[in-house]
């Protein structure tokens, strides 16, 4: 006998957990299904050295920004052990000495700063930041907009439509032209716009790749870097950048336990095979094992592919969207690169093994846009970086959980390598990687390769293999622009449904995500309890019609 729910979560990522705890606090029977042996996904905790298992790591996503207040708020998260520490400045030792600092929040230091590099971008930068608010102010509420299907002439499509031209109504000629720039330009090319020195156009420019196969001289890059500064999606004002205590893997715990103390059933070690499709609709699951789960309601946040033309079948799709999921455009040339530290790095520019402001922030390697541009480049014509880029941060700066006493752990988020490495390992190539990696940084810290204990290399095969990553892309899908808002996953079905009834779709390949924002799980439980409850409406109607 199949085991019967009224909701199947597939996939116990952060999004999946999500999803799972809205459709639990709604009364109904859920239960996450989760391949791997823990839940979290790509915001997971793990100890990748068995002979160290006291150096924890937050192996692949790495800092928080975009999570809503109103579901740290609806599932309680503080008490279930959601907890951040605001990140330090951005901070950049450049090779030919000296360094700059940036502040999230501080205009006066941040002028003195930049003046340090440029008086005139040291003037422009308050300007700068303004601008960029107030962008972000109106790209900030579309966040946590459902897309509207542009282009449907449905009643209620053309309404959803409206409603969203009239939310912003506001806007003026100058607004949309200067959001149509952020949409369309490159962030090099905008950064010029603005700025005159490398130094500083460096440090502004990294927002604008992570994560992307794209350079900064890439159309499209300018909406990254926004995408990435975004402080209020509407409720409230989001959180500067931060690191959760326990690494990103006690978000999920969080979020986990938020799920079950509202009921829901959560089993890892179940890794789905198949969704189950009858009469045209989703009815369940098959697990790798053959156990059979049935229910009304099934939410897939797996990567498209999976979901769609394995999980699925393109049999039970209309051929337009199985070319479009297809063709999804899934790239990104990241490899992660953890490291347990036996002491801080001592910065020529900034001398000092003892924990300082620059610590505590992230530590780049993108001195300049060239520099950053030049990394692109060579994977693009086939080789890894031979100097890449790199988003580097230490949370045990604040986070004494993570390792012993007096040792660190910090974490490289680095780019690129070809956009093909997904197909193998390149285990040794990929050391090698490391190994120039970490040259790039002793350049600028002598005592750093000397005080690396352990490092663990996460390249996109392993990213494919075990966390499901397609392609390596760490968003389930690039965030370039063909691919974003009424576009995510596929025009048509950008509203959290799919093709099939019953089968809604809350990945960070809808649109919000990606990033560790919860928002597609969000939406995705709120299409499916919408449309659970207009059922009901509509069946009492029928027994209603049917007595009279
Ligand atoms: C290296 C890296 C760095 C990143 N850095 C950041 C960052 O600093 N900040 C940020 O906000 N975002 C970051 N991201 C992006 C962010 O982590 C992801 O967008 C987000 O975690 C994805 O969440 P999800 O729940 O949509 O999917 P996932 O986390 O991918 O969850 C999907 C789950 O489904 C499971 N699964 C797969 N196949 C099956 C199956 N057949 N059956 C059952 N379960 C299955 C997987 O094991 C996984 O647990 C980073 C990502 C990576 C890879």
């Amino acid at each position: 006998m199949a085991a019967t729910y009224d909701a199947i979560v597939v996939g116990g990522g952060h999004n999946g957990l999500v999803a799972a705890a809205y459709l639990a606090r709604s009364g109904a029977k859920t239960i996450v299904l989760e391949g791997r042996a823990k839940t979290g996904g790509a915001a997971t905790t793990e100890a990748p050295w068995p002979d160290a298992p006291e150096f924890r790591v937050t192996r692949l996503s790495y800092v928080m920004s975009l999570l809503p207040p109103t579901i740290i708020r609806d599932l309680d998260l503080n008490r279930h052990g959601y907890k951040i520490f605001p990140m330090g400045p951005y901070y950049q030792a450049f090779p030919e000495g000296g360094s700059i600092k940036l502040y999230a929040d501080d205009a006066k230091r941040n002028h003195e700063e930049v003046s340090k590099w440029s008086k005139k971008d040291a003037d422009a930068m308050p300007r700068w930041d303004a601008w960029l608010a107030g962008l972000a102010d109106v790209l900030g509420p579309l966040l946590l907009t459902v897309p509207p299907n542009l282009g449907s002439h449905q009643a209620r499509d053309l309404a959803g439509t409206l409603r969203l031209a009239w939310r912003n109504r506001g806007l003026d000629v100058r607004t949309i032209g200067d959001v149509t720039r952020l949409m369309t330009m490159s962030i090099a090319d905008l950064l010029d716009d603005w700025f005159e020195s490398d130094q500083v156009k460096g440090a502004l420019a990294v927002n604008g790749v992570i994560g992307t196969w794209a350079g900064p001289y890439e159309p499209g890059t300018a909406y990254v870097m926004a995408h990435h500064s975004i402080g209020d999606v509407g409720d409230g004002h989001l959180g500067n950048w931060g690191f959760q205590e326990g690494g990103m893997g006690g978000v999920s715990s969080a979020i986990e336990a938020a799920a079950r103390s509202h009921g829901a059933e959560i089993r890892t070690n179940a890794k789905v095979a198949r969704i189950l499709v009858t009469g045209g609709r989703a009815t369940g699951v098959v697990l790798e094992n053959g156990d059979e789960l049935q229910a009304r309601v099934v939410v897939s946040t797996l990567h498209p592919k999976t979901a769609f033309l394995e999980q699925v079948g393109r049999e039970h799709l209309p051929d337009d969207f199985a070319d479009d999921i297809e063709h999804w455009k899934t790239r990104s040339g990241v490899v992660k690169i953890n490291l347990a530290l036996s002491e801080l790095p001592d910065f020529t520019a900034d001398p000092g093994s003892q924990l300082q402001e620059h610590h505590t922030g992230s530590v780049e390697m993108a001195p300049t846009m060239e520099y950053i541009e030049r990394a692109f480049q060579d994977a693009r014509e086939g080789r890894p970086a031979a100097r890449p880029f790199s988003d580097g941060v230490i949370p045990t700066a604040f986070d004494k959980t993570l390792c012993p006493e007096g040792t660190h752990i910090m974490s490289l988020f680095t780019q690129w390598v070809p956009s093909d490495w997904n197909a193998e390992p390149h285990t040794e190539e990929l050391e090698a990687y490391a190994d120039r990696m970490i040259d790039c940084y002793t350049e600028l810290a002598p005592n750093f390769k000397g005080s690396i204990l352990h490092r663990d290399i996460v390249g996109p095969h392993e990213m494919e293999e075990e966390y499901g990553l397609i392609g390596g892309n760490i968003f389930h899908g690039e965030l370039s622009l063909e691919q974003l808002f009424h576009m995510r996953p596929a025009p048509g079905y950008a509203d959290y449904r799919t093709p099939l009834p019953g089968l809604y779709y809350g990945s960070s390949a809808t649109h919000a995500g990606g990033g560790v924002c919860g928002i597609p799980g969000w939406q995705a439980a709120r299409a499916a309890i919408a449309d659970r409850k207009a059922s009901r409406r509509t069946s009492q109607l029928r027994r209603v019609t049917r007595r009279a």
